[in-house]
């Protein structure tokens, strides 16, 4: 029998996050994680941590962290707000800046997040097809709406919007909030970062997961103008004062001063990612030009889905999304190093022996 307090209860349907298998040797192509261990002073920093500091409350501005993060990028510390992966700051943008009760706007093929979020605070939205080459069509977001959120690449597709195509978006919506996911921006992509200093309604979201291999510590991070970071700093106090904690704000601080490791393996997984999209052309694979640490593939002759499944067998796990309907027939291939992404070419040139 159903409970009367059944009725009262915020149903979300979740979000989906790829499997985490962990076994010896298995290649894991499936969350877009970075093949390469986080730099080498984060390892320093962790083996001169004070575990004694763990008995104090952390510094709910993570200051040493947000430092870090607006010495790198040229910014004052007002135009950086920090959170548990980016996951945590675009939920907290979510419920900041998507309020006024019109349709926000993201494509339909994105991040599978957006639309939890926009379900979970009660947001109305409406997503944007993308174009049959699965691009957005900057046109598209030029009608009312609440907020416009979109990833650049986008995901799962690694399509890349150039600069001034996000900064028509941003300019032909002065009075909502523009915000641009740059989860995998550093495998080639131009940053919409310069645009802060010129709109006050565009917010940049970066991760230190993809390009500084750091998933696991969960460091994500917004760059606006001082007063978009402080109406975020306003709910997250609201919400919970100690988002970061003090192992999390020394190594990622450690991560973001190595700029040559940085550029080392960023370089390298754009190396890895240009070999594979040749090799995986020659074998009749059809995907757009990723700028990403991901490819979206398709094959004419193959379902994708069954490749999922047989690859897994193979202990590869790479990724499938059911819906929408029009990315069924594709796979989502994180780009791992050289050697994990030749075991893949060699048992999709022996497929479906
Ligand atoms: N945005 C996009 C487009 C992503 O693909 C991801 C990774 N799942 C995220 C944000 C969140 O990453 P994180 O929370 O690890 O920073």
């Amino acid at each position: 029998m159903t409970k009367n307090w059944e009725k009262n209860i915020r149903k979300v349907v979740p979000y989906v996050p790829g499997e985490q298998p962990n076994k010896a040797n298995m290649i894991k192509l499936n969350t877009n994680e970075n093949p390469y261990p986080p730099a080498p002073g984060v390892f320093g920093a962790l083996r001169a941590f004070d575990t004694d500091g763990l008995r104090r409350y952390p510094d709910p501005t993570a200051h040493v962290l947000v430092k870090a993060i607006a010495d790198h990028y040229g910014l004052e510390e007002a135009q950086v707000f920090v959170g548990v992966g980016s996951d945590d700051v675009l939920a907290m943008c979510f419920m900041t800046f998507f309020n006024s009760g019109q349709p926000i706007l993201f494509p339909d093929i994105t991040y599978s997040f957006y639309d939890v979020w926009a379900e979970e605070f009660r947001i109305p939205y409406q997503q944007i097809p993308l174009d049959e080459d699965f691009q957005i069509r900057p046109g598209d977001y030029v009608v009312e709406n609440g907020g416009i959120i979109f990833p650049n690449p986008n995901a799962p597709t690694g399509n890349l919007i150039p600069l001034e195509t996000v900064e028509e978006i941003v300019k032909k919506n002065p009075d909502v909030i523009v915000i641009v996911d740059e989860a995998y921006i550093d495998f080639g992509g131009v940053s919409a970062l310069p645009l802060i200093e010129k709109y006050d309604n565009v917010l940049v979201v970066q991760t230190f997961s993809k390009s500084r291999s750091m998933a696991g510590m969960r460091i994500g991070y917004a760059m606006a103008q001082p007063q978009l970071i402080k109406y975020l700093n306003d709910v997250k106090y609201s919400f919970n004062s100690y988002t970061m904690n003090p192992l999390t704000i020394t190594l990622g601080a450690a991560a973001v001063a190595d700029e040559v490791y940085f550029q080392e393996t960023t370089k390298k997984i754009i190396a890895t990612r240009e070999r594979t999209k040749a090799a995986l052309r020659e074998l009749g694979y059809v995907f757009g030009d990723s700028m990403s640490n991901f490819l979206f593939v398709t094959h004419p002759a193959l379902s994708m889905e069954q490749l999922f499944e047989d690859l897994k067998r193979k202990d590869i796990y790479v990724r499938h999304f059911k819906r929408p309907e029009r990315i069924r027939n594709y796979l989502r291939i994180s780009i791992g190093t050289d050697a994990e992404m030749d075991i893949l070419l060699e048992a999709l040139r022996h497929y479906p022996d």
